[in-house]
């Protein structure tokens, strides 16, 4: 069949476009702040940022206007033939804004190729240090670092695994800190150093020797609903890398350009880890954007045995970086950090006042606006719903209809229980709120019904 680019547009359009199933979503007809609108004119209220990504809300025009003024000057200028401003900028940035000695910066174009660059970095540093046998990346489950093979490889999440195992070198796992499932009487500190300390028990168990590096989430993505873990953890974690010569890499993926209220969410405890990966708020949507940022200790001796064996085309792209520093310009002339730290805060105090009238609100958490409500029988028994009702995508679907967007999640296999990830633009105002909070409790009203049918 032809396609004629006239055919009626809207939820049958034609379509050679595949995803992950067959369902399909209404066309997008434009986006403004934290709105968006189909071709039929509905309006929806994106209280997920996309996927966490949209930092600054939509089509800023100070971005765009970034954006056209690199267009017109260079559209595209290959990395092993041009430097280019916007990715230099970018990177003296970022260096800037990095915690600690972090400040070689490698771009890419995405969060899985942020990480894969992390584990190819932590590789080619053991060996210019001559320690070929270390070989694996401990990481946590649940979690979720990405999609391509070596970066599956330490997410902790499953069914993703299944159909690639034999093809996958699969990396060890230590539990994520699920602290709020816990019922013993430890003290929040305890209770953080006992989930620290199954670090240490793990390369105990592996051989230290064998070990590059361990890779965590500052604050849980989609895979944990915003876990946060105790203060004490982060420190622990730090102290046990240092003692096993392990490097620590901070996936910052989400987390990263200010979405938890600091432009990286490790400066909430103070910690430097040796590699962090960064991407969606990065330009935010804008345009794909990603970046290992490393120090100097680590990248340069690896320049000087052999150089970095690793890179993609779009590497340094000039106009995904003057994406970057535009996002940049935004969050600094907004005052957006601020704003994620107490508009999170005042967010997440109110969907913890909803919880009192839902009893399947087993916890709200988070840090800034990256926020997830867990979903479970019941708040008492912090049971979880059975997962043959997806309960969490359920109320994703049921919030869509209403015009509220939140984060989408499978619920079957994998994890354990069922979130929803409550995470609008960092530019979101409290006069906002209610956009989000009237279809929430509408929908978790509907969703309460049909589970108990
Ligand atoms: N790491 C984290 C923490 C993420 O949340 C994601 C995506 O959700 C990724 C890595 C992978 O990023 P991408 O989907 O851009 O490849």
């Amino acid at each position: 069949m032809t396609h004629d680019p006239k055919s009626p547009v809207g939820h049958n359009r034609e379509s050679r476009l595949f995803y992950q199933s067959r369902s399909r979503r209404p066309l997008i007809e434009r986006s403004e702040g934290v709105y968006m609108w189909d071709v039929d004119g509905k309006r929806y209220i994106d209280a997920s940022s996309g996927a966490m990504v949209s930092n600054i809300g939509h089509s800023d025009p100070r971005v765009i206007a970034a954006m056209t003024k690199q267009l017109e000057k260079a559209s595209f200028a290959y990395r092993l033939h041009f430097e280019n401003d916007a990715a230099e900028d970018l990177a003296i940035r970022l260096a800037d804004r990095a915690p600690g000695d972090l400040e070689r910066v490698f771009f890419v174009s995405g969060g899985s190729e942020a990480v894969e660059s992390c584990i190819k970095l932590a590789r080619q540093y053991a060996l210019a240090k001559g320690q070929a046998q270390r070989t694996k990346i401990i990481s946590r489950f649940p979690s979720y670092h990405g999609a391509t093979l070596g970066a599956l490889a330490i997410t902790g999440y499953t069914p993703m695994h299944a159909p690639f195992a034999p093809m996958m070198v699969d990396q060890p796992k230590i539990p994520a800190p699920t602290c709020y499932l816990d019922r013993d009487d430890l003290s929040d500190h305890d209770r953080g150093i006992k989930y620290a300390n199954m670090l240490e028990a793990e390369i105990i168990k592996q051989g230290p020797e064998t070990v590059l590096g361990f890779i965590m989430e500052p604050v849980g993505g989609a895979a944990t609903g915003a876990l946060v873990a105790p203060d004490s953890y982060y420190g622990r974690i730090r102290e046990i890398c240092d003692q096993y010569g392990i490097l620590l890499i901070y996936d910052e993926v989400m987390t990263g350009a200010g979405r938890t209220g600091k432009y990286f969410a490790a400066e909430h405890w103070g910690i430097v880890p040796d590699i962090l990966a960064v991407s969606k708020g990065l330009a935010a949507g804008y345009a794909p954007l990603g970046a290992m940022i490393a120090p100097d200790r680590i990248v340069g001796p690896v320049l000087d045995h052999g150089g970095f064996i690793h890179g993609y085309t779009y590497a340094g792209n000039p106009l995904a970086c003057a994406a970057g520093n535009g996002v940049l310009d935004v969050i600094e002339e907004d005052n957006l950090l601020e704003n994620a730290s107490t508009n999170g805060a005042a967010l997440k105090d109110e969907l913890t006042k909803m919880a009192d009238d839902f009893a399947m609100i087993g916890d709200v958490r988070g840090k800034g606006l990256l926020l997830a409500i867990e979903l479970v029988k019941d708040r008492d028994s912090m049971e979880p719903i059975d997962p043959k009702h997806m309960a969490a995508a359920r109320l994703v679907d049921i919030a869509y209809d209403m015009g509220l967007i939140i984060y989408w999640r499978r619920t079957r296999g994998g994890y354990r229980g069922d979130h929803v990830m409550v995470c609008p633009p960092m530019t979101i105002t409290k006069e906002q709120f209610a956009d989000i909070l009237v279809p929430l409790r509408k929908a978790l009203s509907e969703l309460q019904d049909e589970l108990e049918v």
